[in-house]
């Protein structure tokens, strides 16, 4: 089996559900083929979901094509339309547009029949198994799927998220922040610094950071003579694919990426665009109150699942991890049941990921089935996650895992008979991988929101 193979079974068989059909395939076109919503599967219930990114819309789909009429879903989103993550830093480099990253939830509702309300949920009462929306009103639910991402946190410093949103974008959930970083790199006078903060793990996307370093450098190397990005990791090292990109930063990007590792943000001037930093590496201060002036400054913020389930009871009691334990074969919350925590603001062993949180929201619909019709919890859960990355404007590296549930653990691991447990990276950036990389979004996102 090679690569392409290799990277097809795992989109379409990963999650060992293959009896089941497949909500979407491709022709040579890249036409969705779209399967009835079933009316005689006997089960029933009432489910709301709270999100509709890349978990949320995908268990909406599911809980209806696999359920069938009788359950009734609704997708309860803020937004009208969802804006992805995933390829949003290639806006940055002028490469794609925000509106090329738009998803409706059209499909969803007129072929999978998936009630949709625009609206912010605002509290959960356990008790009387009821959301309240923030305009006022409430939904009851049998049972409640939460997929609504991440919260972002200030550093230390800065006084409000405003700061985010108007001088200091992070453009970590991707939006306005994103084209305001666009912007900022264009307006920068050639031959000054752009500085990128990275927080400890885990945050969303581990690769994300690395990838955004490789595409502005990139981008830097051709548009601002002398201009350099530098890096503040507070990783020890490199978290991810380490060989693809230091490669890059030591090759490619000499003279362009300075990568700061063991670097901790220590006060961040919003307006004046200077941040100071502590550097430690392997125990030992290298650098105490280090103080550098950006033109533009990317702070990416450390991250924590929203409020919304800290205020619900369901948060992790260890506050180093502000995430929602789940048990992976269902995603029932450790805390209530009857409520489901999928995506970047579950607590797994699995990455913080779009195709991690696909596979999650098709798990989570088979075992909300299950449950809601009484049979036997699915035990053999196994998912797979898999990353492309843009290193240049036109070359791309990938990682890729296949997990299992592990009954000694109760986590996910890394399937022993995948690379002997490891993930798998690729040797080194291609324009081939590149291609791959547009149809392996084309595909999950398709596969996700139609
Ligand atoms: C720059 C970047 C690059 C990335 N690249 C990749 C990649 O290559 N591959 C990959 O797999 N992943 C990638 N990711 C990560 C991926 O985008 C996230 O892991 C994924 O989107 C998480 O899915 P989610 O469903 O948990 O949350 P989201 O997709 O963020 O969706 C959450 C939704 O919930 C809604 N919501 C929140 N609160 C409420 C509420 N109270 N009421 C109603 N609605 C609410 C939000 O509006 C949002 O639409 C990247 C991320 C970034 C930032």
């Amino acid at each position: 089996m090679d690569r392409r193979q290799f990277l097809g079974s795992l989109s379409l068989g990963g999650l060992g559900l293959m009896s089941l059909p497949n909500a979407w395939a491709e022709d040579s076109n890249t036409t969705p083929v779209l399967f009835p919503v079933p009316t005689d599967t006997g089960i029933g219930g009432r489910v709301v979901v709270v999100g509709g990114g890349m978990s949320g819309a995908a268990v909406a789909k599911y809980l209806r094509l696999w359920g069938g009429t009788g359950v009734n879903v609704t997708l309860v989103e803020a937004s009208p339309s969802y804006t992805s993550n995933i390829m949003s830093n290639t806006v940055l480099t002028g490469q794609r547009t925000l509106a090329s990253l738009n998803y409706t939830y059209a499909t969803l509702s007129s072929h999978y029949g998936v009630n949709r309300v625009t609206a912010k949920v605002s509290g959960i009462d356990r008790a009387q198994k009821l959301v309240t929306l923030e305009g006022g009103g409430t939904i009851g639910y049998d049972r409640l799927v939460l997929a609504p991402g991440l919260d972002f946190d200030l550093l230390p410093g800065m006084t409000s998220l405003a700061e985010y949103e108007t001088l200091v974008p992070h453009a970590w959930k991707a939006g306005p922040q994103t084209q305001l970083l666009r912007n900022q790199l264009v307006a920068m006078p050639a031959g000054q610094n752009v500085v990128l903060t990275i927080p400890k793990a885990p945050y969303r996307c581990p690769p994300g950071p690395y990838e955004r370093v490789c595409v502005i450098a990139d981008w830097l190397k051709r548009n601002k003579a002398g201009s350099r990005i530098i890096v503040l990791d507070a990783n020890a090292d490199i978290i991810v694919e380490k060989e693809n990109f230091s490669h890059a930063f030591t090759t490619l990007y000499a003279g362009v990426v300075d990568y700061r590792p063991g670097s901790t943000v220590t006060q961040v001037n919003s307006a004046q665009r200077w941040v100071t930093y502590n550097q430690v590496i392997n125990g030992n201060p290298v650098v105490t109150n280090g103080q550098i002036q950006a033109a533009v400054l990317n702070p990416i913020p450390p991250q924590r699942a929203p409020q919304l389930l800290k205020d619900a009871g369901l948060l992790s009691a260890d506050s180093s991890k502000p995430f929602a334990p789940v048990d992976v074969r269902t995603y029932q919350s450790a805390a209530d049941p009857l409520i489901h925590v999928i995506g970047d603001a579950s607590l797994t062993t699995q990455p913080k990921a779009g195709h991690i949180g696909n596979q999650q929201g098709k798990t989570c619909a088979d075992a909300v089935l299950r449950l809601l019709s009484g049979r036997p919890m699915n035990t053999q859960v196994v998912t797979n996650s898999a990353c492309y990355t843009p290193i240049t404007a036109t070359t791309a590296t990938w990682l890729s895992a296949m997990y299992q549930y592990d009954p000694a653990t109760r986590t996910m691991v890394i399937l022993p008979q995948h690379n002997n447990g490891k993930a798998i990276a690729a040797a080194e950036a291609t324009s081939d991988n590149y291609q791959d990389m547009q149809r392996w979004f084309t595909t999950l996102m398709g596969e996700t929101f139609s």
